[in-house]
C-alpha cells in the first residue's frame, strides 16, 4: 500500500536528453523531482527483461512508483478468435513487463462495443480479464489490472461497467481517467467529480481511494477526444486536486497532457501546498 499521493509523466519525458526508458525514470526522479512514471506499452510490448530488470534495480530504494498503460490494440470483444487471443497475451505482456520492473498497476482500454449490448461485452470482457489474472497468479506475479473509463460511447468502460469489474475479480480496480470521465458524461462540475470519487468510495470502500491510478490532462470535444494541456482546457484540475485531498486519496496521478512531465510538475507542485 502507498501512503500518498505520488505524481508522474506518461513514458519518457519530452525534455529528457536521453530517450531511453531507463534514462528517463532517472531524469524523472532525478532531474524533475517527481515520483512514478507510466511505462508507455501503448503501441506494443517491446521492453525486454533486462531492461525491466534494470528499471526495479533503480528504484529499489527509491520511493518512486511505475505503472504501465497496456496496448491500445487490446479488445476483448474483438470478433476474431486470433485478435481476442492476442488481447489477452498483450495484457498478459504487459502485466509481467511492468512486475519485473518493480511497477504496481496496469491500466488497459477494455473493449469496443461493435454491434453488441453492453452486458454481452461486459461478460466477454470479464472472462477474459479473468483468465489473464488467473495465469498472473499462477505465476506469482501479484500486480493490480485496471480497466479505464474510457472517453468515446461506443467503447466499453463507464464507470459502473468498472466498478463492476472491480466487484466481480480479485486484484482488479478501475483507472480513472478524468479526462475520459469529463468527456464521456459532458460535465466538467465539480460536483459531477465529487460523485465519482463517491461512488467509487461506496462501492470499493477505502480500497480504492487508497489505491488510485489516475489519468490526468485536459480533452478536446470534437469526435477524437484528444488530450489537451491542463491550462489550455477546461478541466477543473485544481478544484480535482482539492478533491482528492478532501478524500484523502493515495496512488499515483500521471500526466497524459501533450506536454507530458510539465503538468506532472504543475500538479505535484500545486497538490503540495494544499
Ligand atoms: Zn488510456
Amino acid at each position: 500500500m502507498v501512503e500518498k499521493l505520488y505524481f508522474g509523466p506518461a513514458g519518457v519525458p519530452l525534455s529528457s536528453p536521453k530517450k531511453d526508458i531507463y534514462n528517463g525514470i532517472k531524469y524523472t526522479y532525478e532531474e524533475l523531482k517527481l515520483n512514478g512514471l507510466e511505462l508507455e506499452f501503448t503501441y506494443g510490448v517491446r521492453m525486454k527483461d533486462e531492461a525491466a530488470n534494470n528499471i526495479k534495480e533503480y528504484i529499489k530504494d527509491k520511493d518512486f512508483i511505475i505503472t504501465c498503460h497496456a496496448p491500445y490494440f487490446i479488445n476483448f470483444n474483438a470478433q476474431e478468435k486470433t485478435k481476442l487471443e492476442n488481447s489477452k497475451k498483450m495484457l498478459y505482456e504487459s502485466a509481467k513487463k511492468t512486475y519485473l520492473s518493480g511497477g504496481i498497476s496496469v491500466a488497459f482500454h477494455p473493449a469496443w462495443y461493435h454491434k453488441n449490448s453492453p452486458e454481452e461485452v461486459y461478460k466477454k470482457a470479464r472472462e477474459s480479464i479473468r483468465e489473464v489474472i488467473n495465469k498472473l497468479i499462477d505465476e506469482n506475479i501479484n500486480i493490480v489490472i485496471r480497466p479505464e473509463t474510457m472517453e468515446l460511447k461506443n467503447k466499453f468502460g463507464d464507470i459502473d461497467e468498472v466498478i463492476n469489474l472491480s466487484l466481480d475479480i480479485d486484484n482488479v480496480l478501475p483507472a480513472i481517467d478524468f479526462a475520459h470521465l469529463r468527456y464521456r458524461y459532458n460535465d466538467n462540475s465539480i460536483e459531477f467529480f465529487r460523485k465519482i470519487l463517491e461512488k467509487l468510495e461506496s462501492n470499493l470502500g477505502r480500497e480504492i481511494l487508497d489505491n488510485m491510478h489516475i489519468h490526468m490532462s485536459g480533452i478536446t470535444l470534437d469526435s477524437k477526444g484528444t488530450h489537451k494541456i491542463l491550462e489550455e482546457s477546461d478541466m477543473p484540475w485544481r478544484d480535482i486536486l482539492r478533491l482528492l485531498k478532501e478524500f484523502n486519496c493515495k496512488g499515483i496521478i500521471i500526466s497524459e497532457s501533450p506536454n507530458v512531465e510539465e503538468d506532472a510538475v504543475r500538479m505535484k507542485n500545486y497538490f503540495e501546498k494544499l
